[in-house]
């Protein structure tokens, strides 16, 4: 099985087990084998803290006798369960803060006394260690000497470790035997809950999991259905699963999604519809006038045959169009990016167009300052020049005039073509560029469009990155235009 068809509710299962048994695995390294570690270490630490506050004490009371100095010791004795000894030179006890029987067994074993004596053998080091455990570490990373370090067979372990203090100019020996509790119970203990622990954990592991699964994958499965019925043709859905923000969003998508895919049935329906008519009209026509002509010879006559060719010239416009179109969305067509006057172009076709509507009454102006050089595909530019002309005639009214401006800002060079005709509502501005929308639906046979023009003209000009787009007064006029930057020539 594939990782990614492993289900959520496994996955998620998956990776909260691999955390549950990293947290415990580090918990055992901790508790397990760290902790005898730490705890010897936190002990000798200790030892160090109660050597300076023994002898601050001792000091500042000045009376060895003192009873309160020694009530003193007897708490520190029993906070830090060590056992305090303070000898004279001599090997004379002084005080003894004896916290149950350690000090009777280290002198049954008589190895206090080799203690004392090795610490006054030593007496150069105002402070020592003998250490009774070789895994016990020496404060202060051994600054002071170990002088005995060997298992007594009756204590377990133990740091036991002596400094000599001065006190009215007599020098004393302060030992300090602090026991070591066994952690190997406590390991044992520890051992058996970290089982329990990690079999209540690895439940508690699968009931979350299945718990967030099911928040997470409820709403992605509700949408799932949706998406079913909508793949399958269905458009009245509204994507409703919730539970948080990310389906709310996915939700607002798929809704958006239906939104399009309804308009583009729409068009298509449309399209349909426009294309059958479109196609049918000038066909009735031709067969209409081919009979008139086969059975009356005195219409067989110039005009008539006029006619048939341009409804010929009419289907094939259309039929090139859809053609062309279909190419240029399936991107099926190669641009040939080339440096050419622009401002040469935009004159020849104005030129042509002049001819073409030299009977109509159009005016077509170009204002320009100065030739203008670019890069891009020379036939496809001059059509979408020629299709907002072909538009601003087409939708022109009484004023027939259109102005082509050529303007220049920076490097960039923007061309406008204005008309004076009918206008376009600002709702409908954003639309026309779709494919098959036009906004006289009514299909008259004054219209001379295809409703292909300006899907073409995008096409062309989103190949070529370059902006465009349409400013417009309903019944004032429009002005189509695209922008891109320029070569200047040095
Ligand atoms: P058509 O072949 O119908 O002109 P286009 O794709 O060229 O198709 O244009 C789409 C629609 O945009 C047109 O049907 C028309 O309603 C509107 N339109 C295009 N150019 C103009 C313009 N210059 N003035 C007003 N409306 C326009």
């Amino acid at each position: 099985m594939k990782f990614d068809k492993i289900k959520l509710k496994w996955k998620i299962f998956g990776y909260i087990l691999i955390f549950t048994v990293i947290i415990i695995m580090v918990f055992c390294f901790f508790q397990i084998f760290m902790l005898e570690k730490m705890y010897k270490s936190t002990k000798t630490n200790q030892v160090a803290d109660l050597f300076t506050e023994i002898e601050t004490r001792i000091i500042n009371t000045n009376d060895l006798n003192d009873l309160r100095l020694l009530n003193d010791l007897q708490t520190s004795a029993t906070d830090y369960e060590t056992a305090i000894y303070l000898f004279n030179l001599d090997g004379d006890e002084i005080i003894t803060i004896n916290n149950g029987d350690y000090y009777q067994k280290l002198k049954d074993e008589s190895i206090f006394q080799d203690i004392v004596n090795k610490a006054l053998a030593t007496s150069k080091w105002k402070q020592f260690y003998i250490i009774f455990d070789n895994n016990v570490p020496a404060p202060n990373k051994m600054d002071y000497p170990i002088i005995h370090n060997a298992p007594i067979s009756s204590i377990d372990t133990a740091i036991i470790s002596g400094k000599f203090i001065e006190l009215n100019q007599i020098r004393y020996l302060l030992i300090l035997d602090s026991r070591l509790t066994p952690v190997a119970p406590a390991i044992k203990t520890l051992k058996q809950q970290l089982l329990y622990i990690s079999a209540i954990v690895i439940i508690l592991a699968i009931i979350v999991a299945l718990l967030i699964a099911n928040i997470i994958s409820k709403p992605i499965r509700i949408i799932n259905e949706d998406a079913k019925q909508l793949a399958l043709g269905k458009r009245n859905i509204n994507f409703n699963g919730n539970g948080y923000a990310e389906i709310a969003e996915l939700n607002n998508t798929l809704n958006y999604a239906v939104a399009e895919l309804k308009k583009t049935d729409e068009l298509q329906k449309e399209l349909l519809a426009n294309i059958s008519h479109d196609l049918k009209t000038p066909i009735t026509l031709i067969s209409g006038y081919a009979e008139m002509m086969k059975d009356l010879p005195d219409e067989f006559n110039a005009d008539n045959l006029q006619l048939i060719i341009d409804e010929c010239n009419r289907l094939n416009s259309l039929v090139l169009d859809l053609l062309d179109l279909s190419r240029l969305q399936s991107k099926t067509i190669n641009f040939k990016l080339v440096e050419f006057n622009l401002t040469d172009l935009i004159k020849s076709i104005v030129i042509r167009n002049q001819q073409f509507l030299e009977n109509t009454g159009f005016v077509i102006n170009f204002k320009y300052d100065m030739d203008v050089f670019i890069n891009a595909d020379y036939d496809r530019i001059g059509q979408v020049i020629y299709n907002f002309i072909t538009n601003a005639v087409n939708y022109s009214k009484d004023k027939k005039i259109i102005d082509i401006i050529q303007i220049i800002n920076d490097d960039r060079v923007r061309i406008i073509v204005k008309d004076y005709g009918i206008g376009i509502k600002p709702e409908e501005q954003a639309l026309i560029w779709n494919r098959y929308y036009r906004i006289d639906k009514t299909h008259n046979r004054s219209n001379k469009g295809t409703g292909l023009g300006l899907a073409i003209v995008k096409e062309i000009l989103d190949f070529h990155g370059f902006e465009y787009g349409v400013e417009s007064k309903y019944h004032e006029g429009s002005s189509f235009y695209f922008e891109l930057p320029y070569n200047k020539k040095v």
